[in-house]
């Protein structure tokens, strides 16, 4: 039986609390599929390692992940540590040491959720956004010099490389060819920086060539985000660079109802080193410990984890379970305007993957 290894870094906030409940879902699947096992370790890295140790993680972390198939994520983010120094230090450091240069967002409002587009059928909103993730806005390359002085000078250079904005649109490219639409938007923003982004126009249109089946167009960022609330229809995959996709994807999941449904996968497409998958939401410090953080994003990201590994039937499994959940209102956390908590719903689900099982739950 194929046992898959599995990292979990619940991080901080509610991050300890949704990354156990997807655990939980992940063994009961285990049991209930019978055709596959997982063997997981925990590493509790976060504001309070740092708080101990000085980093957000251990200097050799990266090498205790390596050997893992996936890595499952909460969030990073602490009130007394800079949000630079705890995303830095731990899921950037992840992603960029991992060369997971694909940022994967699937976008949709599930069943019983309340979007805020009135207009908007919910089949109309069927979204992935891929988001550069190693470089552009987000490269570090900048410095400050002369601090506190009249004179301080402070850079963020986006830096663009041919390499890596060549790999990312092929990735999109490819994904967009392997969906039903086949329809793809590279966004840009070329009409006022004239460089990085006039070669990220070039450079889609020669990765175009190999993809004839999808029907591709190009558009601002700043119209992007009139469409995506005017035309939700018109938009299937879209690819964007590090910051430009940031900004969107937040927007998306706005538009999907809740910050808490959301999934996200930063992949190594040549599988060279493991993906890591965590919920779109941050620490949240505002509910942490309370039991109420609605883990259905979570839940979606062990979907993700699933597909990546190459168990799709376990997939949509998993998949229905969540759709049956959030269909039920009574089953909706408070950020959905419910009153159900984490451990209800993860009680849903787990039920739920059960009661569609293959063969019987094996009682503990
Ligand atoms: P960070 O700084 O780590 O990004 P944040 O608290 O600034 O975290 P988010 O965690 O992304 O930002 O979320 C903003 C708000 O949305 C939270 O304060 C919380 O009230 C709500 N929220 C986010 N995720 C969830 C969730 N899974 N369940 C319920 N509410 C959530």
């Amino acid at each position: 039986m194929k046992t898959y290894r599995i990292a979990l870094v619940p991080g901080d906030g509610i991050g300890k609390e949704v990354v156990p409940a997807g655990q939980q879902v992940l063994k009961v699947l285990a049991q209930s599929e019978g055709e596959f096992a997982f063997e997981f370790e925990n590493f509790e890295w976060g504001g309070d390692f740092y708080r101990h140790h000085g980093t957000m993680m251990p200097a050799d972390g990266l090498d205790a992940l390596r050997n893992k198939d996936a890595i499952l994520f909460g969030s990073a983010g602490d009130p007394d540590i800079p949000d630079h120094i705890t995303l830095w230090g731990l899921r950037l450091k992840i992603c960029q040491g991992l060369d997971q240069y694909a940022n994967v967002r699937p976008t949709r409002i599930l069943p019983g959720i309340d979007a805020p587009l009135k207009r908007c059928r919910a089949e109309d909103l069927d979204w992935v956004i891929v988001r550069e993730n190693t470089e552009g806005e987000y490269s570090g390359a900048g410095g400050r010099v002369h601090q506190g002085f009249p004179i301080e000078v402070a850079t963020d250079l986006s830096v663009m490389t041919r390499a890596g904005a060549e790999r990312i649109q092929r990735y999109a490219f490819r994904l967009a060819q392997s969906r039903p639409r086949r329809r793809l938007t590279v966004v840009t923003k070329s009409n006022a920086q004239r460089h990085a982004m006039v070669m990220w126009d070039e450079i889609a249109q020669e990765v175009a060539r190999d993809f004839p089946d999808v029907q591709w167009d190009k558009e601002m960022v700043d119209a992007m985000t009139a469409r995506m609330v005017n035309k939700p229809v018109t938009l299937d995959t879209i690819v964007a660079t590090n910051l430009h996709a940031d900004i969107l994807s937040d927007l998306a999941a706005a538009l999907a109802g809740s910050l808490g449904i959301g999934p996200t996968a930063n992949i190594n497409p040549e599988r060279k080193y493991p993906s890591m998958f965590e919920p779109i939401h941050g620490s949240a410090f505002d509910i942490m410990g309370k039991g109420i953080a609605n883990p259905v994003g979570t839940f979606w990201t062990v979907v993700m984890m699933l597909e990546h590994l190459g168990e799709p039937d376990a997939a949509r499994r998993v998949m229905r379970a969540i759709e049956h959940v959030t269909a039920n209102p009574k089953l909706h956390t408070r950020d959905l305007g419910g009153t159900a908590n984490t451990a209800d719903v993860t009680e849903a689900v787990c039920m739920e993957i059960a009661a569609t099982a293959k063969r019987p739950l094996a009682t503990a």
